[in-house]
């Protein structure tokens, strides 16, 4: 086969694993600078340039596209679907999932556990607002913030308010959440390829501190995760749309809670963690079901 992988560096472990996997099960592989390529969308004849040539007769096409190039990087993932290219994750299922509080409301309406989570413009009563997701201690997140930057645990009402006024007088949006206390500093990152949890990894966040990010100076490790965890990072996937997602889950009181489905999960943690070859898994994949003209969500924008 012959599979492109949008990618904004070739040197990124990611992209260096998918490289080295889809090699060694003998395709042709590519790394396409996402903001390098620009498009013709003429209706008889989508073409996609790159650095001056025409990109054709791709099989498949992984998109690892970040947060901050979501826009553009949707758009060349349309273009190569419009192309009869098929993508491991479709454009529009990115998108859904990129959008933090759309994703909650899509898993909230199929039932997925989630924290008790407010979301608010500009309220006049801030007050209420903490109220509705039953007070203190809550979590006030940046809508925007990624690798836990712009994650603030408010342990009291007080500073709950001054923290939500500061941020709104800034003009961002924020999600007001539920604090899981009893998840002690600890996330459940679950691999979700196709049906099944290929990988997990247990991350601790550091002493005196509650965001597990690895960023953040967390640890990861194996965790085996319950049947309930497992079938709810699946349909959680599932419900986004995603082929490939890390699904990070909560353990609390009443069962697992899903923070966010991230469609571009990174795969160096999650390897080193538990030994397994998820790159390679995520080629079997493709392998299996990259058919052309495959995409399910055309004209679904
Ligand atoms: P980001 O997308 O920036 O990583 P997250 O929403 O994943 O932000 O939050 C970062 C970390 O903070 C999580 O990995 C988790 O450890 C912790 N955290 C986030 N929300 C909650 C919550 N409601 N209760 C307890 N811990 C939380």
């Amino acid at each position: 086969m012959k599979i492109a992988i949008l990618s904004r560096n070739p040197k990124l472990y990611s992209t260096k694993r998918l490289v080295e996997a889809a090699k060694e099960r003998d395709h042709e592989v590519r790394v396409v600078d996402t903001l390098r390529t620009y498009m013709s969308i003429a209706s008889h004849k989508p073409t996609i340039h790159y650095k001056g040539e025409s990109l054709r007769g791709f099989n498949a096409v992984i998109p690892r596209i970040g947060s901050s190039i979501t826009f553009y990087g949707t758009a060349v993932l349309r273009q190569f679907e419009m192309m009869g290219v098929y993508s491991l994750n479709e454009s529009v299922a990115i998108t859904r999932s990129r959008d933090k509080l759309r994703a909650l409301q899509l898993l909230a309406r199929k039932g997925i556990g989630l924290p008790v989570t407010g979301f608010a413009h500009s309220p006049d009563d801030i007050g209420d607002l903490i109220k509705m997701v039953n007070g203190a201690p809550l979590v006030i997140k940046l809508l925007e913030g990624t690798q836990g930057i712009g994650v603030v645990l408010a342990e009291t009402e007080k500073a709950a308010e001054s923290v939500i006024e500061a941020f709104m007088g800034l003009k961002a949006n924020i999600m007001v959440q539920e604090y899981i206390k009893e998840s002690a500093g600890a996330d459940i990152r679950c691999l979700v390829v196709g049906d099944k949890v290929i990988a997990a990894m247990k991350r601790q966040a550091k002493p005196g501190e509650f965001r597990s990010n690895l960023h953040r100076g967390g640890s990861a490790s194996v965790i085996k995760i319950t049947p309930e965890e497992r079938l709810t990072a699946v349909r959680a996937a599932k419900i986004m749309g995603l082929n490939v997602a890390g699904v990070d889950i909560l353990r609390s009181n009443h069962g697992p809670v899903v923070m966010e489905v991230n469609s571009s999960p990174g795969l160096e943690g999650i390897e080193n963690a538990t030994g397994k070859d998820v790159a390679g898994l995520i080629i079997q994949f493709i392998e299996k079901n990259a058919k052309p003209h495959k995409t399910k969500t055309r004209g679904k924008g």
